[in-house]
């Protein structure tokens, strides 16, 4: 099928015909392992609703959790910024780069943090790649949740450190590594605060107590939190009142604050450390003036409006206790972990094989509503599943068709399976 589409978009010479054989295999077996991914285009802007395929479907998979994306106070920002900035940086920050833009945004997501210090990255994956790379080397050791996001897998990589998985939120287990690693010159430990695809939180509290007792750096991605948890938004870190203890408090700008880019909120000579060290800083253009000014008017709509966030866990919970009820209905699928305490926008619905992962996908979808099916090596396997967020800008009614549709998708299969 893939091979179709390749060769209509673009033909290839006599010549090249087997040079990619190999690309063409790989996507072959990932096909018959039902892991075969491709891109869905959305026509339009971002919002809770949007154009897919040439039909207007309710948006159930986007990180745009506060509805800023396409919000006319952020655009607006960022058109005056395209007017009086530019398109572009020019050049990464240490050459030309460095522009009024960056560091106004800067002081204004470090004292949003309660940081003396914030640092820009152009994304989150380049931050926690950069981040993780150049304060950990060979010699120290990294101790890192077993399911913390790609990028900080990636960034553990690059450090060249050693690194000990410690399975999911298990303290216990991170204690035994923590006693059990000798000779090593520093140590970290990483999470994430708000998990990706389970939405469930990290437990800061304790992860904090054991960075002090067994001198550990502690870095919190809270990329999906910013914005979004916490009384202010400020993230996992103020839901748990720990945020004073956390040393590297990264956040992305692409998610709840609807632009792109993100930050990390550190001590000075943290900032000073990842200005002279870090390769994805030091080596990449530097963000474009309309998006952080659009930033910027997002964190200002993030501070004075706390009826989003308000909004937007009601209906958390209210998703969360119905699909709760749903899986208890049809507890026959593939066990499923009691779901996150509290509720958070990202709810997820185990079912375990990929096939139906992508089946469910796609029946939800001929139901008009649109949540990603998730399957390894996002998630571990054997655990695929649909992950829903949920958006300030859905109204109860739009948590009501999507939860309707959850229920009538696996009533259709559950009479499927049996016969009837
Ligand atoms: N950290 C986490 C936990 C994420 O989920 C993501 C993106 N999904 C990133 C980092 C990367 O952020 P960005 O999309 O800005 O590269």
């Amino acid at each position: 099928m893939f091979g179709d589409i390749v060769s209509i978009m673009h033909p290839m010479a006599a010549s090249d015909q087997g040079r990619y054989a190999f690309a063409e295999a790989r996507l072959r077996d990932l096909q018959g392992r039902d892991l075969y991914r491709s891109l869905r285009r959305v026509e339009g802007p971002q919002g809770s609703r949007v154009w897919l395929d040439n039909r207007e479907v309710l948006v159930f998979c986007s990180n745009n959790y506060l509805g800023l994306a396409n919000h006319p106070a952020v655009k607006e920002a960022a058109l005056d910024a395209l007017n009086r900035f530019g398109c572009g940086a020019g050049a990464s920050r240490l050459i030309s780069g460095n522009m009024t833009l960056h560091e106004r945004l800067e002081q204004r997501l470090a004292a949003f943090k309660g940081y003396p210090a914030a640092l820009l990255f152009n994304s989150g994956y380049a931050a926690n790649v950069g981040i993780l790379s150049s304060l950990m080397e060979a010699g120290d050791v990294i101790f890192s949740d077993a399911l913390n996001h790609a990028s900080i897998i990636d960034g553990c990589r690059l450090s060249r450190a050693a690194v000990r998985i410690y399975r999911h939120r298990d303290t216990d287990h991170l204690e035994g590594l923590l006693k059990d690693a000798h000779g090593f010159r520093r140590r970290l430990i990483v999470t994430d605060s708000l998990f990706s695809m389970d939405g469930d939180l990290a437990p800061l509290p304790a992860l904090v107590g054991l960075a002090r007792r067994y001198g550990c750096l502690l870095m919190v991605d809270e990329a999906h939190a910013l914005g979004v948890i916490g009384a202010n938004g400020r993230g996992a870190a103020e839901w748990y009142g720990v945020e004073r203890e956390i040393d590297l408090s990264m956040g992305t700008l692409g998610k709840a604050l609807g632009s792109f880019g993100a930050f990390v909120a550190c001590s000075p000579p943290l900032r000073e450390y990842l200005i002279n060290h870090s390769r994805s800083l030091i080596f990449s253009t530097a963000l474009p003036p309309p998006v952080l000014a659009a930033a910027e008017a997002a964190l200002e709509i993030v501070e004075k409006e706390p009826e989003r966030r308000a909004h937007l866990m009601g209906l958390a919970r209210h998703f969360q206790e119905r699909l709760s009820q749903v899986v208890l209905r049809y507890g026959y699928m593939p066990p499923v972990t009691s779901p996150p305490d509290p509720a958070t926008p990202i709810q997820r619905l185990i079912l375990g094989g990929d096939r139906m992962a992508m089946e469910f996908c796609e029946l939800l979808l001929e139901r008009g509503i649109y949540a990603q099916g998730i399957r390894p090596p996002t998630v571990p396997p054997g655990t695929a599943r649909i992950r829903f967020s949920l958006m300030a800008t859905h109204t109860s009614e739009d948590v009501g068709q999507a939860l309707h549709a959850i229920e009538e998708t696996w009533e259709g299969i559950a009479r499927q399976e049996s016969g009837a």
